[in-house]
C-alpha cells in the first residue's frame, strides 16, 4: 500500500537536492506533490523528473505575495495541504569578523523568517491528521567556523518546531526536524575536495549521505508511520554526531 495515496504536500525547495528527492519519493508514494523555488528553469527539470502528480509555483518564500499565491494555488487545485515540508536554505561562509548585516539578514531571512511564514499559512489549509516537517541541520547543534550564522539558524529551526508541536498537538497537526549531517546536494558544490574528505573523516560511515537517504526520513515522518512522533529531531547523518 502507498503511504501517501490521497495526500496534498507542498515542498519548499522541491526543485534541487533534498527537496526534490523528497518530492520524487513523494510522487511515488501517491501524494499530489507541489514544489517551490525561486529558479523556473530548475522547476521545469524537477517536474520532468518527477513520476506522478506534480504541480510547480515559482516564488521567494522570503516574499509575502509569492506566498500568498503559491498558497492560492495550492487551495484552487487542491483544496487543502496535508503535508508540508521547509527544505528551501541557503548556506554562506562567513567567520564572526567577516560576518555583515546583509550576510545576517539573508541567511535569517530564507531559513527562518520564509520558514515561518510559509509554516504561518499551511496551516490554515490542514487539518486534523497533517504533517510538517522541516529541514535543519546538525550544524544547529555543533560548533560550526565559519557557518555561525547558518547554524544559528538552524537552531531556530528545530526551536521552532518544538514550540509549534505543542501549539498545533490539539489539532492534531504534528511537527518535526529532520536534521542532516553532510550531504551530496548542490548546496555541497561550492565545497572542495579536500572540504569533502575532511568531513567524510568524521562521518561513522565514512561517506556522504544521498539526498534520497534523507528523503526517506522526511517521508517516515510525513506519514502516518510516524502518527505518535511530533516535536522531535530526526538525525540523518551517518554517525556523524554520535
Ligand atoms: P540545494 O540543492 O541547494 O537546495 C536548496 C533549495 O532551496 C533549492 O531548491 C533552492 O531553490 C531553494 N531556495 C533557496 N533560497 C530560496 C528562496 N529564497 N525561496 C525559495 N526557495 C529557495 O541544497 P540542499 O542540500 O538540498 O538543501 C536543502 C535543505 O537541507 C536546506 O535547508 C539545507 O540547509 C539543508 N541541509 C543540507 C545539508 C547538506 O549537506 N546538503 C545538510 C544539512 C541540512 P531556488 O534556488 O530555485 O530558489
Amino acid at each position: 500500500m502507498l503511504k501517501l495515496e490521497g495526500k496534498v504536500a507542498l515542498i519548499t525547495g522541491g526543485n534541487s537536492g533534498i527537496g526534490l528527492a523528497t518530492a520524487q519519493r513523494f510522487a511515488e508514494q501517491g501524494a499530489h506533490v507541489f514544489i517551490t523555488g525561486r529558479r523556473q528553469a530548475q522547476l521545469d527539470e524537477a517536474i520532468a523528473s518527477i513520476k506522478g502528480q506534480v504541480d510547480a509555483v515559482q516564488g521567494d518564500v522570503t516574499c509575502a505575495e509569492d506566498l500568498d499565491k503559491l498558497f492560492e494555488s495550492i487551495k484552487a487545485k487542491a483544496g487543502r495541504l496535508d503535508i508540508l515540508v521547509t527544505s528551501s536554505g541557503v548556506a554562506a561562509y562567513a567567520t564572526l569578523d567577516a560576518t555583515t548585516p546583509e550576510h545576517f539578514d539573508q541567511t535569517f531571512d530564507v531559513n527562518v523568517r520564509g520558514m515561518v511564514f510559509t509554516v504561518q499559512r499551511a496551516v490554515q489549509l490542514m487539518s486534523e491528521g497533517a504533517s510538517i516537517v522541516l529541514v535543519g541541520s546538525i550544524a544547529g547543534s555543533i560548533g560550526n567556523p565559519g557557518y555561525g550564522t547558518y547554524s544559528a539558524t538552524k537552531a531556530a529551526v528545530r526551536s521552532y518546531s518544538r514550540t509549534w508541536a505543542k501549539e498545533l498537538a490539539g489539532r492534531g497537526i504534528r511537527v518535526n526536524t529532520v536534521s542532516p549531517g553532510p550531504i551530496d546536494t548542490p548546496m555541497m558544490d561550492g565545497a572542495s575536495e579536500e572540504v569533502k574528505q575532511g568531513l567524510t573523516s568524521m562521518i561513522a560511515m565514512n561517506r556522504l549521505g544521498a539526498p534520497d537517504e534523507v528523503a526517506g526520513a522526511v517521508l517516515y515522518l510525513a506519514s502516518a508511520d510516524s502518527s505518535y512522533v511530533t516535536g522531535a529531531e530526526l538525525v540523518v547523518d551517518g554517525g556523524f554526531m554520535t
